[in-house]
C-alpha cells in the first residue's frame, strides 16, 4: 500500500472523495433519524453516498488489485448509486418506484463488463457504463425540475431549476466520457494506471458534482417541508380549502385592488342549515363527508378569481371581486339551490341538506375586512330567522 507521501493526486481526490461520501451518508441518516416523513428518501440518499464512496475506493484499490472484478464491481456500484438517487426522489415525489427498469439496467451493466471482458474491449465497457450513467443522470434531473414545479416570479422559477443543475453537468460529463470512449479511446485508457482511466480533471469534477447533488437533495426536503408547512398553515386539513387566515390575506389583497380599481368587491357567509342533525344521524364521519363534498360543489361553482374558505364548523366563506351586490345574490341563489338538489349520500343513505347564505358588498369609500364580515353574519343571521334554506342581501353603509 502507498504512504500519503507517495499519493498521486487522483488518489488524493478519491480519498477525499470516500471521506466526503461517508460523511454526507451520515448527514442523511441523521436527517432520517430527526425527519420521520423524509426517512424514506433520507435512507435512499445515505445509500447514494455509501454507494458512491464503494465505488471510490474500488477505484482507488484497483491500482493495487486485479483490474478486471474491481473495475467492474466498482461499476456496478456507481451506477446502484445513481438509481438510490432516482429512487429516492421517486419516494419525494410519492411515485412507484421503477425497480423493474432499474434492475434492467444494472443487468445491461453487468453483462457489458462480463462480454467486453477483454482488455482491448474497454472501449465498450467505459461507453456502456458511462450511457447508462448519463442517462440515469439525466432521469434525476428532470425529476427535480418536476418537483421543484416553479411557483411564483421569473426569478423564483429560474431559481428553481438551479438543483437540477449538478445532475445535467453530471448527465454532460458522463456522456462526453462515452463520446470520448468511442471516438479516441487511447485517450481514455492509455495504460492501466487509475490516473489515465479517471482522469484528475474528471475526478475533481465528480467530487464537486457530487456534493453539489447532495446539496440539491437537501434542498428538496427543505422546499418540499416549506410547502407542507405553508400548507398546514394556510389550508383546512378536512376539506382542503383555504383557512380563515388564508382567506383574511386574499381580502386584504383584493381589498386594495378593489380600491385602486373602483370595482365592487363581495362576500357570501354560507351555513349549513341545521348541521348538528346530520352529525346526529349519521355521526361525526358523515358530517365530515358532507363538509367535503360542500366544499367541492361550492369551488366547483366559484370563478377562477373567487375564493372559497372554510371560515368556520360549518361556515364556508366565498370572496366575489368585481361582483356587484345583485351579482352576489344572484350566485347566493344559484348555490342555495345546488345544495339543494346536490345528490349527497354517505354509506348508501341520502343526506338531504340546505344552506342559508348572506351576501354583503363593498363599494366604496374606506374598507374595512371587519365591517364586511359582520354585515355578510348580519344578513346570513337574517335568513336563518327567516326559515332558513335562502339568501339575504346585507345592508349598511358598506
Ligand atoms: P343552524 O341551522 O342554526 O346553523 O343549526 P346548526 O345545527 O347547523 O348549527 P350549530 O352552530 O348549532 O351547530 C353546528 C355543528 O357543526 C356543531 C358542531 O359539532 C358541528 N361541526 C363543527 N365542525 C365540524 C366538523 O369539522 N365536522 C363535523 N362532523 N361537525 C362539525
Ligand atoms: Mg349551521
Ligand atoms: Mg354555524
Amino acid at each position: 500500500m502507498p504512504t500519503l507521501e507517495n499519493f498521486t493526486a487522483i488518489q488524493a481526490i478519491l480519498l477525499v472523495s470516500i471521506l466526503m461520501e461517508c460523511f454526507v451518508a451520515l448527514a442523511w441518516l441523521f436527517l432520517a433519524a430527526l425527519l420521520p416523513p423524509a426517512r424514506s428518501a433520507a435512507v435512499h440518499w445515505a445509500g447514494f453516498a455509501l454507494c458512491q464512496g464503494g465505488a471510490f475506493s474500488l477505484y482507488l484499490l484497483s491500482g493495487y488489485w486485479s483490474q478486471f472484478p474491481v473495475h467492474a464491481t466498482a461499476n456496478l456500484l456507481l451506477l446502484t448509486s445513481l438509481m438510490l438517487q432516482v429512487r429516492g426522489l421517486q419516494q419525494v415525489a410519492a411515485q412507484p418506484p421503477a425497480d423493474r427498469t432499474f434492475l434492467a439496467l444494472l443487468l445491461v451493466a453487468a453483462m457489458a463488463q462480463v462480454i467486453w471482458l477483454a482488455p482491448e474491449d474497454t472501449r465498450w465497457r467505459i461507453t456502456t457504463v458511462s450511457l447508462l450513467a448519463s442517462g440515469i443522470c439525466a432521469w434525476s434531473a428532470f425529476q427535480l425540475l418536476r418537483l421543484l414545479r416553479p411557483h411564483g416570479n421569473r426569478a423564483q422559477r429560474l431559481l428553481s431549476t438551479l438543483p437540477s443543475a449538478p445532475f445535467f453537468i453530471g448527465s454532460a460529463i458522463f456522456g462526453l466520457r462515452a463520446l470520448l470512449a468511442l471516438l479516441q479511446p487511447e485517450q481514455l485508457i492509455q495504460d492501466n494506471r487509475i490516473d489515465q482511466t479517471i482522469g484528475i480533471s474528471a475526478g475533481l469534477a465528480w467530487l464537486f458534482l457530487s456534493f453539489g447533488m447532495a446539496l440539491a437533495l437537501a434542498g428538496v426536503v427543505l422546499y418540499r417541508m416549506a410547502i407542507k408547512l405553508q400548507q398546514a398553515a394556510t389550508h383546512d386539513a378536512l376539506t382542503g380549502l383555504p383557512n380563515r387566515r388564508a382567506a383574511d390575506d386574499f381580502m386584504a389583497q383584493e381589498a386594495l385592488r378593489a380600491q385602486r380599481r373602483g370595482s365592487p368587491l363581495s362576500a357570501l357567509m354560507i351555513d349549513i342549515d341545521f348541521f348538528k342533525k346530520v352529525n346526529d344521524q349519521h355521526g361525526h364521519a358523515g358530517g365530515d363527508h358532507v363538509l367535503q363534498a360542500l366544499a367541492r360543489l361550492l369551488q366547483q361553482r366559484a370563478r377562477a378569481s373567487d375564493m372559497v374558505a372554510r371560515w368556520g364548523g360549518e361556515e364556508f366563506l366565498m370572496l366575489l371581486p368585481d361582483t356587484p351586490a345583485e351579482g352576489a345574490k344572484e350566485m347566493a341563489e344559484q348555490l342555495r339551490r345546488a345544495v339543494q338538489n346536490a345528490p349527497l349520500r354517505w354509506q348508501q343513505q341520502s343526506i338531504p341538506i340546505t344552506v342559508s347564505i348572506g351576501t354583503a358588498t363593498w363599494t366604496s369609500g374606506p374598507f374595512h375586512a371587519n365591517a364586511l364580515i359582520d354585515c355578510a353574519d348580519s344578513a346570513l343571521y337574517q335568513a336563518k330567522n327567516s326559515g332558513r334554506n335562502r339568501v339575504c342581501v346585507g345592508a349598511g353603509g358598506l
